[in-house]
């Protein structure tokens, strides 16, 4: 993203962003409640019209073809709506539509992507009487579903993927997350525990107002100074026995 901004109805929600994501990396996008975040995925994922340069794997993002850009870059929104009955492995194989893989092979990354998003068990099950938080995985078993088996380079958008999941449940997604960059994806997720943004970002990106405060470490970001300015909570820094900052 090169000098990327958004105005609607002459209010601005993206100012000048510029902003480059790597394979293999987890860069966590943090910030207060309407800084923008969302914003951003969304002119990513194409929904926004925008002023500035937004090149995905070396080319303009409006020279890219629908379908062939879906097998590189799946965007796990904040808020999925989805009402019709459909069974959570059908959700899933939804991912698998930009695809022309046969039938056997899909079936098999749609039960590999279950697994990794811990929700096989829940494989006919009713999608919309699940849980708040076994429906974000069965998006988050979908979108890897979307780039699973391609050998090109690929991006990965989780807007606030951790939301309604229990703590044991956040941090195997994050893991995942972590899995998929070791892999080569380039991963930008959206959390708002600073935490779990410091333990599974390579680097943090802060937004504010529409604009990108500070880049960095997570230890270069996350001073008390900085969440109590962006935060408005005077933080604590402490260091586990292992070796983790920890702000409480
Ligand atoms: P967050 O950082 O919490 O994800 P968002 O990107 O969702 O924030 O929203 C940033 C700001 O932009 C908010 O104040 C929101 O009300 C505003 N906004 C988002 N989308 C629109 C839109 N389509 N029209 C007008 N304002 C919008
Ligand atoms: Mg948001």
């Amino acid at each position: 993203m090169h000098g990327l901004s958004l105005s609607i109805n002459r209010r601005t929600l993206l100012s000048d962003i510029h902003l480059e994501l790597q394979s293999g990396q987890v860069t966590v996008l943090i910030g207060p409640n309407g800084a923008g975040k969302s914003t951003l995925f969304r002119c990513i994922a194409g929904e926004m019209k925008h002023e500035g340069e937004l090149r995905l794997f070396g080319r303009s993002r409006t020279n890219w073809h629908k379908r062939e850009l879906a097998r590189r870059l799946a965007v796990l929104p904040q808020q999925s709506s989805l009402m019709f009955p459909f069974l959570a492995h059908e959700v899933v194989a939804m991912g698998r539509i930009p695809h022309d893989t046969l039938n056997r092979e899909n079936e098999r990354l749609v039960e590999a992507c279950m697994r990794r998003a811990n929700v096989w068990h829940l494989k006919d099950a009713a999608y919309p009487r699940l849980s708040g938080g076994e429906k974000q995985r069965v998006h988050f078993a979908r979108v890897l579903a979307q780039l699973a088996g391609e050998p090109e380079q690929q991006l990965l958008l989780l807007d606030e993927p951790t939301s309604a999941l229990d703590l044991g449940q956040q941090h195997g997604l994050l893991k995942e997350a972590r899995a998929l960059a070791a892999e080569g994806t380039a991963v930008l997720v959206i959390v708002h525990d600073l935490n779990l943004a410091a333990r599974y970002g390579d680097h943090l990106v802060l937004m504010r107002d529409g604009r990108i405060d500070c880049t960095g470490t997570p230890e270069l970001v996350l001073t008390p100074e900085r969440v109590e300015k962006h935060f408005g909570y005077r933080a604590q820094l402490l260091q586990s026995p292992d070796g983790h900052a920890v702000l409480v």
